[in-house]
C-alpha cells in the first residue's frame, strides 16, 4: 500500500441519471446535501449501450452548473468512434475535464458490438483524439471482472488501460479489504503508478445488494450475508449493520493508505452522509 499514499485522498460521490422529473428533483436535494461535505467531484454514470446518453449530459451539465466539478461516466460498448467523438466534443465544449471510461455492457438484445470492444481502446481513442484534455479514470477490479478469463488476464487488461493513458482508477465495489490490498500491491510490483480509490457500496437492502453484487462479481462475506438474511424485512436492523461493516471498512482503507474513497450513492445522500459523518472526513478545500 505504500505506493497509495503519496497521492492526495479524492472523496467521490457517484450519481445516476433520473429518468422521472420526481427522480431530477430528489437528486437535486441528494446533491446539495452531499456538496456540503466538498467532494473532489461528482460522477454521473451512462446506462448500458448509451441508453441514458442525454439524460447523462443532462444531469452532468446541470452540476456542472451549479459550479461543482462533475466526471461523466462514458462505456464505449455498442458504440461508434464518431458517436464516442461527438460525446467528448460537447464535453469539452462545455469545460469537463474528467471523464470516467467504461466499456460497459451490452443491454439484452442489442446486436451490435459497435466499434470498441474493451475499455483500452476507448482509453487510446480519448488520448489520441483529445491529447490530455481529460484526467481519465477507469474501472479496477479487485475480485477481479465476472468475465476475466482468469485474474492474470483481467490484472493484464487493468494494465493495458494505465499504458493507454489512465490518470487514476475506482475499483468496483467490495467488503474484503485484503481483496483491494493484495491489488494494489499486484500493481506496485507491475510498476503501475496512479491512485486506487475504492468504490464504497453502503447498504441499505439485502436483495438489491445480491442482485448488484450477483451482477458484478463482488463477493458479499458469508458472515456478512448471514446477518442481513438473518434481519428479514427488518430495515432498521439492516442499515444499522450495514453501517458499522461499511464504515469500519472506509476506516480500515484510509488507515492503510487508500487514496480516497468513492461512494456509490444510489442518488441517496441518507447513508452515505452518515459513513462520511462517523469516519469524520474533512472533504477537499478547493
Ligand atoms: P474492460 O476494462 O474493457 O474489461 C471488460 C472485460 O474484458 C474484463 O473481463 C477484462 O478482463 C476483459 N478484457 C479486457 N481487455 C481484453 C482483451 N484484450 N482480451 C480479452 N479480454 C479482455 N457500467 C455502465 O454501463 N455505466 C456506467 O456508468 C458504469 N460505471 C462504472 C463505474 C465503475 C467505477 C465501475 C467499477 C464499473 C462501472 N460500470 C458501468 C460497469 C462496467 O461497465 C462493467 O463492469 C463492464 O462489464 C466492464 O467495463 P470495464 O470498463 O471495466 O471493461
Amino acid at each position: 500500500m505504500e505506493s497509495q499514499k503519496k497521492f492526495t485522498p479524492t472523496f467521490s460521490f457517484e450519481l445516476f441519471p433520473p429518468q422521472t422529473q420526481q427522480g431530477v428533483e430528489k437528486l437535486q436535494l441528494t446533491r446539495k446535501q452531499l456538496a456540503l461535505f466538498n467532494p473532489k467531484f461528482f460522477s454521473v454514470t451512462f446506462g448500458a449501450g448509451g441508453s441514458t446518453r442525454e439524460r447523462t449530459l443532462e444531469t452532468v451539465l446541470e452540476i456542472q452548473a451549479e459550479g461543482h466539478v462533475v466526471a461523466p461516466h462514458l462505456s464505449c460498448i455498442g458504440s461508434t468512434r464518431q458517436n464516442i467523438r461527438a460525446i467528448l466534443e460537447k464535453y469539452s465544449q462545455a469545460g469537463i475535464r474528467h471523464i470516467v471510461a467504461l466499456r460497459g455492457d451490452l443491454p439484452s438484445g442489442m446486436a451490435q458490438a459497435g466499434e470498441f470492444r474493451y475499455a483500452s481502446e476507448l482509453v487510446a481513442f480519448i488520448r489520441q483524439e483529445f491529447g490530455s484534455s481529460f484526467h481519465i479514470e477507469v474501472a479496477a477490479y479487485p475480485e477481479y471482472h465476472p468475465q476475466a478469463r482468469s485474474a492474470q488476464a483481467d490484472f493484464e487488461n487493468f494494465k493495458r488501460k494505465v499504458e493507454m493513458g489512465a490518470n487514476s482508477a475506482i475499483t468496483q465495489y467490495f467488503y474484503n479489504a485484503d481483496a483491494y490490498y493484495h491489488y494494489v500491491e499486484s500493481c506496485e510490483l507491475a510498476g503501475l503508478n496512479i491512485p486506487i480509490v475504492p468504490g464504497i457500496m453502503p447498504i441499505n437492502k439485502f436483495s438489491q445488494l445480491v442482485r448488484f453484487s450477483d451482477a458484478c462479481g463482488a463477493e458479499i462475506p458469508r458472515w456478512i450475508r448471514k446477518k442481513l438474511e438473518g434481519y428479514g424485512d427488518d430495515s432498521e436492523s439492516i442499515q444499522a449493520f450495514g453501517l458499522d461493516v461499511v464504515t469500519d471498512l472506509c476506516e480500515r482503507l484510509l488507515q492503510a493508505g487508500a487514496p480516497g474513497l468513492h461512494f456509490y450513492t444510489l442518488n441517496s445522500a441518507n447513508l452515505t452522509s452518515k459513513i462520511w459523518q462517523r469516519l469524520n472526513l474533512t472533504g477537499h478545500a478547493d
